[in-house]
Protein backbone atom coordinates (compact mmCIF):
# COMPACT_ATOMS: atom_id res chain seq x y z
CA UNK A 1 0.00 0.00 0.00
CA UNK A 2 1.42 3.83 -0.47
CA UNK A 3 1.70 5.79 2.28
CA UNK A 4 -0.72 8.28 1.28
CA UNK A 5 -3.63 5.62 1.44
CA UNK A 6 -2.68 4.51 4.60
CA UNK A 7 -2.09 7.93 6.03
CA UNK A 8 -5.70 8.45 5.03
CA UNK A 9 -7.37 5.49 6.86
CA UNK A 10 -5.42 6.41 9.76
CA UNK A 11 -6.86 9.81 9.59
CA UNK A 12 -9.94 8.59 9.57
CA UNK A 13 -9.16 6.33 12.88
CA UNK A 14 -8.00 9.73 13.84
CA UNK A 15 -11.53 11.39 13.67
CA UNK A 16 -13.23 8.68 14.75
CA UNK A 17 -11.58 9.04 18.00
CA UNK A 18 -11.41 12.76 18.33
CA UNK A 19 -15.53 12.75 17.68
CA UNK A 20 -15.17 9.64 20.82
CA UNK A 21 -13.49 11.87 23.28
CA UNK A 22 -14.79 15.34 21.75
CA UNK A 23 -10.86 16.25 21.03
CA UNK A 24 -10.12 17.78 17.61
CA UNK A 25 -7.60 16.56 15.40
CA UNK A 26 -5.63 19.31 14.91
CA UNK A 27 -3.81 18.61 18.84
CA UNK A 28 -2.56 14.75 17.05
CA UNK A 29 0.58 14.75 15.62
CA UNK A 30 1.27 11.55 13.47
CA UNK A 31 5.27 10.70 13.93
CA UNK A 32 5.76 8.18 11.01
CA UNK A 33 8.15 5.66 12.41
CA UNK A 34 10.75 4.70 9.44
CA UNK A 35 12.62 2.00 11.90
CA UNK A 36 11.94 -0.76 9.62
CA UNK A 37 11.40 1.21 6.15
CA UNK A 38 14.46 2.40 3.57
CA UNK A 39 15.08 6.11 2.79
CA UNK A 40 12.86 6.23 0.09
CA UNK A 41 9.71 5.01 1.99
CA UNK A 42 10.75 7.46 4.31
CA UNK A 43 10.64 9.84 1.53
CA UNK A 44 7.25 8.46 -0.04
CA UNK A 45 6.14 9.91 3.50
CA UNK A 46 7.22 13.12 3.62
CA UNK A 47 5.83 13.09 0.01
CA UNK A 48 2.53 12.51 1.06
CA UNK A 49 2.25 15.11 4.12
CA UNK A 50 3.88 13.31 6.51
CA UNK A 51 5.87 16.27 8.78
CA UNK A 52 6.87 14.12 12.26
CA UNK A 53 9.53 11.15 11.59
CA UNK A 54 10.68 8.82 14.01
CA UNK A 55 13.99 6.54 14.18
CA UNK A 56 15.13 4.96 17.18
CA UNK A 57 18.47 3.95 16.54
CA UNK A 58 21.15 6.09 15.61
CA UNK A 59 22.27 3.84 11.97
CA UNK A 60 19.00 4.09 10.75
CA UNK A 61 18.61 7.83 11.52
CA UNK A 62 21.62 8.95 9.85
CA UNK A 63 21.06 7.59 6.48
CA UNK A 64 17.82 9.05 6.14
CA UNK A 65 19.03 12.59 8.04
CA UNK A 66 21.58 12.80 5.73
CA UNK A 67 19.46 13.23 2.24
CA UNK A 68 15.70 14.08 4.19
CA UNK A 69 17.93 16.78 6.58
CA UNK A 70 15.23 19.38 8.36
CA UNK A 71 12.45 18.66 6.26
CA UNK A 72 10.83 16.59 8.39
CA UNK A 73 10.77 17.37 12.30
CA UNK A 74 12.54 14.44 13.66
CA UNK A 75 12.21 12.25 16.78
CA UNK A 76 14.27 9.56 18.33
CA UNK A 77 12.18 7.29 20.03
CA UNK A 78 14.13 4.24 21.06
CA UNK A 79 16.20 3.43 24.16
CA UNK A 80 19.39 5.86 23.67
CA UNK A 81 23.15 4.80 25.20
CA UNK A 82 24.49 7.87 26.42
CA UNK A 83 27.81 7.22 24.32
CA UNK A 84 25.79 8.29 21.30
CA UNK A 85 24.07 11.46 22.39
CA UNK A 86 26.68 13.39 20.85
CA UNK A 87 26.08 11.62 17.16
CA UNK A 88 22.50 12.82 16.96
CA UNK A 89 21.91 15.53 19.13
CA UNK A 90 21.98 17.74 16.79
CA UNK A 91 19.84 16.30 14.26
CA UNK A 92 16.64 15.34 16.32
CA UNK A 93 14.18 17.76 17.05
CA UNK A 94 12.17 15.61 20.71
CA UNK A 95 13.87 12.69 22.27
CA UNK A 96 11.20 10.39 23.50
CA UNK A 97 13.33 8.36 25.65
CA UNK A 98 14.73 10.43 28.62
CA UNK A 99 14.71 7.35 31.77
CA UNK A 100 17.39 8.50 33.97
CA UNK A 101 20.02 11.33 35.16
CA UNK A 102 23.33 10.14 33.15
CA UNK A 103 21.73 10.77 30.22
CA UNK A 104 19.76 13.91 30.97
CA UNK A 105 23.28 14.87 31.95
CA UNK A 106 24.85 14.11 29.10
CA UNK A 107 22.28 15.53 26.57
CA UNK A 108 22.49 18.55 28.69
CA UNK A 109 26.30 18.78 28.04
CA UNK A 110 25.97 17.89 24.41
CA UNK A 111 23.10 20.62 23.48
CA UNK A 112 24.07 24.02 21.98
CA UNK A 113 20.53 24.85 23.80
CA UNK A 114 17.46 23.90 25.26
CA UNK A 115 16.46 19.79 23.78
CA UNK A 116 12.69 18.87 24.03
CA UNK A 117 12.30 15.94 25.86
CA UNK A 118 9.86 13.10 26.80
CA UNK A 119 10.23 11.05 30.38
CA UNK A 120 9.90 7.14 29.38
CA UNK A 121 7.55 6.19 31.94
CA UNK A 122 7.02 1.93 32.53
CA UNK A 123 2.93 2.43 32.70
CA UNK A 124 2.95 -1.37 32.72
CA UNK A 125 4.88 -4.50 34.68
CA UNK A 126 6.42 -6.15 31.18
CA UNK A 127 9.83 -6.95 31.79
CA UNK A 128 10.71 -5.50 28.15
CA UNK A 129 10.25 -2.38 29.00
CA UNK A 130 12.33 0.44 29.36
CA UNK A 131 11.38 3.95 31.41
CA UNK A 132 11.18 4.79 34.87
CA UNK A 133 8.69 3.68 37.17
CA UNK A 134 5.60 5.56 37.82
CA UNK A 135 6.28 6.33 41.36
CA UNK A 136 9.98 7.48 40.39
CA UNK A 137 8.72 10.38 37.94
CA UNK A 138 7.81 13.24 40.08
CA UNK A 139 10.91 12.77 41.37
CA UNK A 140 13.52 12.12 38.70
CA UNK A 141 11.92 15.41 37.02
CA UNK A 142 12.33 17.66 40.25
CA UNK A 143 16.20 16.52 39.80
CA UNK A 144 16.24 17.55 36.09
CA UNK A 145 16.48 20.96 37.60
CA UNK A 146 20.40 20.90 37.30
CA UNK A 147 20.71 20.35 33.96
CA UNK A 148 19.24 23.04 31.95
CA UNK A 149 19.45 22.56 28.48
CA UNK A 150 16.40 19.86 29.06
CA UNK A 151 13.42 20.42 28.73
CA UNK A 152 10.05 18.24 29.42
CA UNK A 153 7.70 18.55 27.11
CA UNK A 154 6.08 15.19 27.31
CA UNK A 155 5.78 12.13 28.72
CA UNK A 156 5.73 8.79 26.75
CA UNK A 157 4.64 5.33 27.15
CA UNK A 158 4.46 2.02 25.32
CA UNK A 159 2.12 0.04 26.03
CA UNK A 160 2.40 -4.24 26.24
CA UNK A 161 1.69 -5.67 22.84
CA UNK A 162 -2.29 -7.12 23.97
CA UNK A 163 -5.68 -6.55 22.27
CA UNK A 164 -7.06 -6.43 25.71
CA UNK A 165 -8.60 -2.76 25.73
CA UNK A 166 -8.92 -2.60 29.39
CA UNK A 167 -5.00 -3.42 30.31
CA UNK A 168 -4.25 -0.60 27.30
CA UNK A 169 -6.57 1.95 28.17
CA UNK A 170 -5.31 1.47 32.15
CA UNK A 171 -1.95 1.99 30.50
CA UNK A 172 -2.65 5.51 28.95
CA UNK A 173 -4.84 6.67 31.85
CA UNK A 174 -1.88 6.54 33.64
CA UNK A 175 0.34 8.55 31.67
CA UNK A 176 -2.33 11.02 32.05
CA UNK A 177 -2.64 11.28 35.18
CA UNK A 178 0.61 11.49 36.10
CA UNK A 179 1.21 14.12 33.27
CA UNK A 180 -1.35 15.74 35.76
CA UNK A 181 0.94 15.74 38.24
CA UNK A 182 4.09 16.62 36.89
CA UNK A 183 2.23 20.19 35.84
CA UNK A 184 1.13 20.83 39.14
CA UNK A 185 4.86 21.14 39.93
CA UNK A 186 4.72 24.16 38.20
CA UNK A 187 8.35 23.85 36.77
CA UNK A 188 9.13 25.89 34.30
CA UNK A 189 11.66 23.82 32.57
CA UNK A 190 8.71 20.90 32.62
CA UNK A 191 5.41 22.03 31.26
CA UNK A 192 4.47 18.92 30.33
CA UNK A 193 2.19 19.35 27.51
CA UNK A 194 2.80 15.98 25.33
CA UNK A 195 1.37 12.64 25.46
CA UNK A 196 3.71 10.31 23.28
CA UNK A 197 1.65 7.14 23.04
CA UNK A 198 -0.02 5.25 20.98
CA UNK A 199 1.28 2.88 17.96
CA UNK A 200 -0.06 1.12 15.01
CA UNK A 201 -2.16 -1.39 17.45
CA UNK A 202 -3.49 0.85 19.77
CA UNK A 203 -3.91 4.72 18.81
CA UNK A 204 -6.83 5.11 18.63
CA UNK A 205 -7.16 4.17 22.08
CA UNK A 206 -3.95 5.72 23.04
CA UNK A 207 -6.17 9.11 21.61
CA UNK A 208 -9.26 8.91 23.21
CA UNK A 209 -7.00 8.65 26.65
CA UNK A 210 -4.94 12.03 25.33
CA UNK A 211 -2.45 11.33 23.27
CA UNK A 212 -1.15 14.49 21.58
CA UNK A 213 1.51 12.37 19.36
CA UNK A 214 1.00 8.74 17.75
CA UNK A 215 3.74 6.79 17.04
CA UNK A 216 3.10 4.59 13.68
CA UNK A 217 5.22 2.49 11.76
CA UNK A 218 3.42 -1.00 10.50
CA UNK A 219 0.24 0.80 9.91
CA UNK A 220 1.76 3.58 8.09
CA UNK A 221 5.31 2.98 6.47
CA UNK A 222 4.46 -0.60 6.47
CA UNK A 223 7.12 -3.03 8.17
CA UNK A 224 10.92 -4.49 7.11
CA UNK A 225 11.13 -4.85 3.67
CA UNK A 226 12.36 -7.14 1.35
C1 LIG B 1 8.70 0.65 16.59
C2 LIG B 1 8.15 1.64 17.51
C3 LIG B 1 6.90 2.24 17.27
C4 LIG B 1 6.01 1.89 16.08
O1 LIG B 1 5.54 0.58 16.18
P1 LIG B 1 4.40 0.03 15.19
O2 LIG B 1 3.72 -1.03 15.99
O3 LIG B 1 5.10 -0.52 14.00
O4 LIG B 1 3.49 1.14 14.86
C5 LIG B 1 6.48 3.19 18.19
N1 LIG B 1 7.20 3.54 19.26
C6 LIG B 1 8.40 2.99 19.52
C7 LIG B 1 9.16 3.44 20.73
C8 LIG B 1 8.92 2.02 18.66
O5 LIG B 1 10.11 1.48 18.94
Amino acid sequence: MRVAENLEQIQKQIEAACKNSNRNPDDIKIIAVTKYVSLNRAKEAVEAGVTHLGENREEGLLPKWEVLKDKPTWHFIGSLQTRKVKNIIDKVDYIHSMDRLSLAKEIHKRADGPVKCFVQVKTSDEETKHGLAVDEVLDFIKKLNDFPNIVVVGLMTMAPFTSNEAVLRNCFRTLKELQNQVQHLNLEYAPCHELSMGMSNDFAIAIEEGATMVRIGTALVGEKEE
